[in-house]
């Protein structure tokens, strides 16, 4: 919301995720939506006539997050892929109580990596529900910042229920690239997981020859990698970054940093899914061998992200929400899976926010600066140091 009178936030904390201490006796005023200061609370100097005082005493001023790796559209849940066929219009109410939650737990920016495909009543052409939804939120100042990459890609037999796109190769797959572009995504989504878990689904050849396109016109191309293959195949053609990664290796991580490959970490996936062994009665939770395989894959996805850690790799985060069983306001819970993974807390809280812009091209995501977007919300706690702060949302200051 951007309030018509001037705001000060007086004596906050200033959580600077760029660095392990926070500074305090911060007070910061915003002027039409934008930071025109932040100033030592004893030296404030003139305010405006008109100045709106809150008191922030006791909380801690933190950047409005970027969750690297949702999709809008879905809910989540333990149901998450079967609400993936509900209709269409179902699906937008959805994204709109999505829109809420995000923005009442501090995320701002929201990189969606995947919409179901749905006819568009306006013009009767199939595309990416999650364009509808970032043409409704373009204007909205309360509503989260999205770009889309429009639907998946993936090969036959991967995906389920005919909602992405199936290119089985070469030309199938540019052509497919190039319809998702036509529509208006604002990247791409390959899916680099193939019908056979130990084949790659298309060559290097051909999945270069999509960066190579979208890079001509403008787009990043990022690729679902959740075996090593396909992250090969990935890394090798020249993405612009990995979603999940969860089974790299050194050399793997190694030439990612070299290329300045991303990883978007996704390890709270892990954490809700051993929830479920509690809260469902799901067999493939709440089995021995169920819990026991979905261990391994948590143990060998953690060694992956701390691999890129120790490599350099720059690591933007998300919750994977709707297409995963995360719910739109959990990205602290991946902040908190970092944390455990070897990142310092201003590390995991950094792969929140400053890399997410970085990832997403957009140089004022993530971060708070002097006439930059009055883009940060208010904890209780000290997220530098402790990712749980991050859960005691008090203020938002974009909302009402
Ligand atoms: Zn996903």
């Amino acid at each position: 919301m951007t309030s018509p009178r001037p705001t000060l936030y007086r004596d906050a904390a200033l959580a600077d995720p760029t660095g392990p201490s926070l500074r305090t006796g911060v007070s910061l005023l915003v002027d039409a939506g934008h930071v025109v200061w932040t100033r030592p609370s004893t030296d404030e100097g003139d305010l405006p006539p008109n100045v709106h005082v809150i008191d922030a005493g006791g909380s801690t001023i933190v950047p409005g997050m970027v969750d690297a790796h949702s999709h809008v559209t879905l809910p989540g849940g333990s149901h998450w892929i079967d609400r993936g066929a509900d209709p269409p219009e179902e699906l937008l109410d959805v994204a709109e109580h999505n829109g809420d939650l995000l923005g009442r737990a501090g995320v701002r920016w929201a990189r969606d990596v995947g919409a179901p495909l749905a006819v568009d009543p306006r013009d009767g052409r199939r595309r990416a529900l999650s364009l509808r939804v970032r043409e409704r939120w373009q204007a909205d100042p309360n509503r989260p910042r999205i770009r889309v990459a429009g639907t998946w890609i993936g090969h036959s037999g991967v995906l389920t229920g005919g909602l992405a796109i199936e290119a089985d190769e070469g030309p199938a797959l540019l052509k497919a690239a190039s319809t998702q572009l036509d529509d208006g995504a604002d990247f791409l989504k390959l899916y680099l997981d193939g019908p056979k878990k130990e084949e790659a689904p298309w060559s290097t050849e051909d999945v270069r020859a999509v960066v190579e396109l979208a890079h001509g016109r403008g787009a990043k191309v990022t690729a679902h990698s959740g075996f090593l293959v396909g992250a090969r195949v990935g890394i090798d053609a020249g993405v612009d970054s990995l979603e999940h990664g969860f089974e790299l290796d050194s050399d793997a991580v190694a030439q990612m940093a070299r290329q300045g490959t991303f990883l978007v970490s996704t390890l709270a996936i892990f954490r809700s899914w051993a929830s479920f062994a509690q809260t469902t009665t799901l067999p493939r939770f709440v089995t021995d061998e169920g819990k026991e395989r979905i261990g391994h894959r948590r143990e060998r996805a953690i060694e992956s992200v701390q691999l890129a850690y120790r490599a350099g790799v720059r690591i933007a985060t998300g919750t994977d929400f709707g297409g995963g069983s995360l719910r739109a306001n959990h990205l602290a819970w991946e902040v908190e899976a970092l944390v455990e993974a070897g990142l310092k807390p201003w590390e995991a809280l950094a792969s929140a926010t400053v890399r997410g812009g970085d990832l997403l091209g957009e140089t004022t995501a993530g971060r708070i600066f002097e006439g930059g977007p009055a883009d940060f919300f208010l904890v209780h706690g000290d997220p530098l140091t402790d990712p749980t702060a991050l859960w005691r949302v008090w203020r938002v200051a974009w909302l009402p």
